[in-house]
């Protein structure tokens, strides 16, 4: 646990040079055959553990000193190629560390690689990365896929964590990408209040839905590194000013809590196992005395997919309207070319397919003629959402649903889906990411095949009541364990 892990560097317990190397060597293994990192930072890695375990000899360290993190291929980490998993920004190294980068960095966090993504974040699988971008492999199950769009993160947290090796990873949700491989991958992903970690520096996918999150094998390695990353930036127009409570809520008063079990979820469930680990985990919390029984959505869960395609399409055809071959990554040739087939040329030989599709999905829903009747109304559709889950919140302290009505799915079968039912798969986190709400997806079951995830919600601004919730599940399913 990264608690552990920090007090052990602190004290010269772990040599932070050594341990480095050898992650880096692990990273190197597990990436051969799983393809977790679009790009390991090996040198840059090194020279900031040098400068680290420095600073722990001068008793000057902050407060994740020689923590490893990886940060998912659609941040911005200066002097790195970031790419958000796409051939059009091959070649392009930003001049910045993103907020979050830099926040990590100023507490003496070592950024060792950027993972694989779905290009722009657009999937659910991780197998929509861009052209020439490898796929990554379900650490549990090779057949398997590792969920999108932050199946790299995920997958390599998992991996990391069987080798005992203390590592967290910084991802980003649209529509469930931090909950989807988190849950596949058997890992807990955390994805906060909107606004509350800030977008500054993540190539946007659909900015009035983009969060940044993170992913850690356990609920209690989130709190430290989620303090460090949230909070106030002038440099993002939605940033929140409300400041963090960081107190322990729920945990030191041992508060018997007021849960809903969003029944629509339960009964999108496609899987039986789901189902199951579900039955027993809410038995397990009503024999702890919580108080819960069955909630309803139904805007929510009738509508919730298709507004969220609106607007995400909506935003990400106008956000990638700035890759044009001109300012950032690919170029062609300009020679004997007007601007429209330069513009053309560019980005009909760098973006891939479903990249194609939701520009073009994006554009018509956005055209003058149908916007009324498309993006207008879903935005109108998204507040009924929201007052849906508020009106919820004002009896529960928690909601619960399933992370995904599905197992990880097979490659072969994944192949076999088409764009809507892909699109469908994400009928049980598109709700809590339209609304705006914290939300995190916690391992209930896992064997030698796959892992299930649990998704717990709560009201804005309620993440760190949230994440001490998933601490206590997680100190009582130890407890029983052992
Ligand atoms: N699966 C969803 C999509 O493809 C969510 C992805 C995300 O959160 N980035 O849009």
């Amino acid at each position: 646990m990264i608690a552990d892990y920090l007090s052990k560097v602190r004290q010269g317990q772990i040599d932070l040079k050594e341990f480095l190397h050898k992650v880096l060597d692990e990273c190197k293994n597990i990436d051969g055959k799983y393809h977790y990192l679009n790009f390991l930072c090996t040198e840059k890695a090194i020279g900031e553990a040098e400068s680290v375990s420095l600073s722990i000899k001068e008793k000057k360290s902050g407060k994740l000193s020689g923590l490893l993190v990886s940060i998912k291929d659609i941040i911005c980490v200066k002097g790195i190629e970031s790419t958000a998993g796409s051939k059009i920004l091959k070649g392009y190294t930003p001049l910045f560390d993103a907020t979050v980068v830099e926040r990590l960095r100023n507490e003496d966090a070592i950024i060792i690689g950027k993972t694989s993504c779905d290009e722009f974040g657009f999937g659910s699988f991780n197998t929509n990365v861009g052209i020439g971008f490898r796929i990554p492999k379900n650490p549990l199950d090779i057949e398997r896929v590792t969920g999108g769009s932050s199946g790299g993160s995920a997958g390599l947290t998992k991996a990391l964590s069987r080798k005992n090796i203390t590592h967290v990873s910084i991802c980003t949700s649209t529509g469930g990408s931090i909950e989807c491989p988190a849950s596949f991958c058997g890992v807990v992903g955390f994805c906060p209040t909107y606004g509350r970690v800030s977008r500054n520096g993540l190539i946007s996918y659909a900015n009035s839905l983009d969060k940044i999150g993170i992913t850690a094998p356990h609920a209690s390695d989130i709190k430290p590194v989620f303090e460090v990353i949230a909070g106030y930036d002038e440099r993002d127009s939605s940033s929140l000013k409300e400041p963090l409570d960081t107190s322990d809520t729920i945990l030191e008063h041992k508060k018997k809590l007021r849960i809903g079990v969003i029944r629509e979820a339960m009964d999108a469930i496609i899987d039986a196992h789901i189902k199951d680990a579900m039955d027993k985990t809410l038995e397990e919390l009503k024999v702890e005395g919580h108080f819960i029984e069955d909630v309803h959505l139904p805007k929510t869960f009738k509508y919730g997919v298709a507004t969220y395609y609106i607007i995400a399409t909506s935003e990400a055809s106008t956000n990638l309207s700035c890759l044009s071959g001109l300012r950032y990554g690919q170029e062609s040739s300009v020679k004997d070319k007007s601007f429209n087939e330069y513009f053309s040329e560019v980005r009909s030989q760098n973006f891939g397919l479903e990249s194609k599709r939701r520009i073009m999905l994006g554009t018509f829903a956005r055209m003058s003629g149908y916007r009324d009747a498309y993006y207008i109304k879903a935005t109108k559709i998204r507040t009924l959402i929201i007052d849906e889950y508020k009106r919820l919140f004002k009896k529960y302290d928690i909601l619960l649903s399933p992370t995904m009505p599905i197992l990880a799915p097979k490659f072969s079968d994944v192949k076999n889906m088409s764009a809507l039912e892909n699109y469908n798969m994400d009928v049980l986190t598109v709700g809590p990411n339209l609304a705006g709400i914290p939300h995190a997806t916690i391992p209930i079951h896992e064997n030698e095949k796959y892992s299930i995830g649990m998704m717990a919600m709560s009201d804005h601004l309620q993440d760190i009541m949230l994440l001490d919730f998933l601490c206590r599940l997680e100190a009582s399913d130890a407890k029983r364990d052992t």
